[in-house]
């Protein structure tokens, strides 16, 4: 049909980054693929994933990095960053330390891509309710105090996925048109 033959109009870099084991790979192939995998082992090396989406009247072509394996912030290398536009930042809700290193990753990423890349902050595992250590509020507070958007999403069960990648691409649509 059209769709198939129409031409991107854009091609949107997008990071995933957060510490090991909040779920950037199960965000990433929830998203591009539909899959959940619940014994993920982290991979060597940078890899990414790309998914057609259209939003409004533009079509985008969103190609999305994954760390897979080299979730150490200073270990990234600058190439990973280089040409984003977009990132999100995530965390485990039932972790409360890798929210905290969120901070870590922000900086990393707005000094090894653009100052203004837009970030989306997500707290991941939600279906995790009874191990909670992040509450919904502190990680808004977070997101609010620092000019991020903020969701919470669940891998396993697909709450929010779908959004938080379109919440970015639309965020950085707006801002590139
Ligand atoms: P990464 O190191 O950040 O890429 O994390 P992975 O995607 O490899 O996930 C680490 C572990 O957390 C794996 O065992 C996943 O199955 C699990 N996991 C990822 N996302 C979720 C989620 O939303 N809910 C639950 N319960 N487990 C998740
Ligand atoms: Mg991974």
């Amino acid at each position: 049909d059209d769709d198939e033959n129409q031409k991107e109009d854009y091609l949107l870099k997008i990071l995933l980054v957060g510490d090991s084991a909040v779920g950037k790979s199960n965000l990433l192939s929830r998203f591009c693929t539909n899959e959940f995998d619940p014994n993920s082992k982290s991979t060597i090396g940078v890899e990414f994933a790309t998914k057609s989406v259209k939003i409004k009247e533009t079509l985008i072509k969103a190609q999305i990095w994954d760390t897979a394996g080299q979730e150490r912030y200073d270990s990234v290398t600058k190439s990973y960053y280089r040409g984003a536009i977009g990132a999100l930042v995530v965390y485990d809700i039932t972790n409360h330390i890798t929210f905290e290193h969120s901070n870590k990753w922000i900086t990393a990423v707005k000094e090894n891509s653009h100052p203004n890349i837009l970030i989306l902050l997500v707290g991941n595992k939600i279906d995790l309710k009874e191990k909670r250590q992040v509450t919904h509020d502190e990680g808004k507070k977070f997101a609010e105090e620092n000019g991020l958007a903020f969701i919470e999403t669940s891998a396993l069960d697909s709450t929010n996925v779908e959004e938080a990648f379109l919440t970015i691409l639309e965020n950085i649509l707006e801002a590139i048109q």
